[in-house]
């Protein structure tokens, strides 16, 4: 499973930092404004600690800020409103960049996902260059050129569902780019995104590659590998043929 994805909001005490991706607490803090001598500068100071007795001039600014505890990444809020970072690289409708993808392919994916809300037409060519990238690497040297083709190999590598989605995104990919108009069904349905289980859906279907070509198989022999030798033995190597009878 993909690790667990909190949009950031005002005041929560848990979400996913848009810098380092951790799931984790936060720690909030307020901005303080001061005018002296010097004229008008801030200062953090705790959170929900405002005097109210404060000398005129001196008070706690609209702006907060929250800070995460594993990158020290700050996270800046006017009025409850995140002001930075700009780019929250994930949106809702965009699961979390699995560890193991492929390295040449994280920064399309990142793209995909960052560009999702501002152009539906981008985010579907760079859903398809991941899938491009990914499967370039995933699969052993002399596999063929084309991504249909290379695609057409996984189909006893991967469930049904992830399949069908890969030929989906290509498509997809393909169709929004070069057609400059939605030609059928499965254009329409990405780019008009009324459905946004169905955008996490294609967005997921590349996390489900990773997952099923190399962080399920990685897990599983590490697990396997633990098992007692005398269970290991009596364990067939090969699963039996299908029952025809
Ligand atoms: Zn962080």
């Amino acid at each position: 499973m993909p690790p667990r994805y909190i949009a950031p909001e005002f005041e929560a005490p848990v979400f996913t930092c848009p810098f380092c991706h951790a799931y984790s607490t936060v720690r909030w803090v307020a901005l303080m404004e001061r005018t002296g001598e010097w004229g008008n500068s801030a200062q953090f100071g705790q959170f929900g600690t405002a005097d109210p007795d404060a000398p005129e001039g001196e008070g706690w600014s609209p702006w907060s800020a929250s800070v995460c505890p594993a990158c020290q990444g700050v996270t800046f809020w006017w009025e409850g409103v995140m002001q930075h970072p700009q780019k929250v690289t994930y949106p809702l409708d965009a699961p979390l960049m699995p560890e193991d993808m492929p390295d040449v392919a994280k920064p399309l994916y990142e793209e995909a996902a960052a560009v999702l809300p501002h152009s539906r037409r981008a985010a579907a060519a760079l859903c398809r260059a991941t899938l491009d990238v990914m499967t370039k690497e995933l699969l052993p040297t002399g596999a063929p050129k084309q991504l249909d083709q290379r695609l057409a190999i996984l189909a006893d590598r991967v469930t049904t569902p992830t399949y069908q989605l890969l030929h989906v995104i290509r498509h997809v990919g393909n169709k929004s780019l070069h057609d400059g108009v939605a030609s059928d069904d499965a254009v329409v349905r990405f780019l008009e995104g009324v459905d946004p289980a169905a955008t996490a859906t294609y967005f997921r279907a590349i996390v489900d590659l990773v997952d099923e070509l190399v962080t399920k198989p990685r897990l599983a022999e590490e697990a396997f590998a633990e098992l007692p030798v005398t269970v290991r033995e009596r364990i067939p190597t090969a699963r039996p043929a299908a029952d025809t009878d």
